[in-house]
């Protein structure tokens, strides 16, 4: 994916967090304070705004302006979370102009690993990491058996959402779900629904770059 392949895929995920805003706020309704679908889509709309001004010419410096943005744009804490997604992402790619799916693969490990640096999330505690753990690990699995970056992407993207679906019944023990204690179990996490939102959406952007 060369830097205009990498800009489609955050418009796509700018467009899709708009389209389902309402759905993350009731998601985190439920069990937090109703303000994710307006978390996610104030800081991609921040994005698409800053990336309309001026694309940055490598991939470290585009996913730095995408991390940044996010960390100074969403109050909440997915702001910071998916802010460290991509500055580590962008840290792990260099100055680079292109990743193909090994250095795409390697980038995205980086940037769950920050998210687990920042968030202290393990499997199970309801949050993000639990669709994007499982996106990563098929991203690895699908290349390392042969499989060309739409092929990662989209088993990804699949993985996401068995993930996502896979809080539903969790108790919640990182974020302010968990102040619900068992009261959380029973609904879906809204940054795993975000998450596979990201997933599904460099799926669609990989199958167009190739
Ligand atoms: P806030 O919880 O501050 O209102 P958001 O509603 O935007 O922020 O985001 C909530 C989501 O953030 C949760 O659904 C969960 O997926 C994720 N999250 C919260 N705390 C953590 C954490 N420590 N590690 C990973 N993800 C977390
Ligand atoms: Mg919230």
């Amino acid at each position: 994916m060369d830097t205009s392949a990498l800009v489609d895929w955050i418009r796509r995920f700018r467009d899709v967090t708009a389209e389902k805003r309402d759905w993350l706020t009731e998601l985190d309704s439920a069990i937090g304070d109703a303000d994710h679908g307006a978390n996610m889509a104030r800081g991609m709309d921040a994005v698409v705004a800053k990336l309309d001004a001026g694309v940055p010419a490598t991939v470290d410096e585009l996913l730095k302006t995408v991390g940044m943005t996010l960390v100074s744009s969403v109050g909440g804490a997915s702001g910071p979370l998916y802010g460290t997604l991509f500055l580590r992402m962008g840290m792990a790619a260099g100055p680079v102009t292109e990743l193909d799916a090994a250095a795409l693969a390697g980038s995205l490990r980086a940037g769950l690993d920050g998210i687990v640096a920042r968030g202290k999330a393990e499997a199970g505690d309801k949050t993000m990491f639990d669709a994007m753990a499982p996106a990563v690990d098929a991203f690895d699995s699908a290349i390392s058996g042969g499989g060309d970056l739409a092929a990662a992407a989209t088993a990804a993207a699949e993985a996401a959402a068995a993930g996502r679906d896979a809080t539903e019944p969790l108790v919640a023990r990182k974020g302010r779900a968990s102040y619900l204690g068992e009261r959380s179990a029973g609904h879906l996490d809204p940054g795993a629904a975000s998450t596979t939102l990201l997933f599904e959406s460099l799926a669609e952007a990989s199958r167009d770059s190739s």
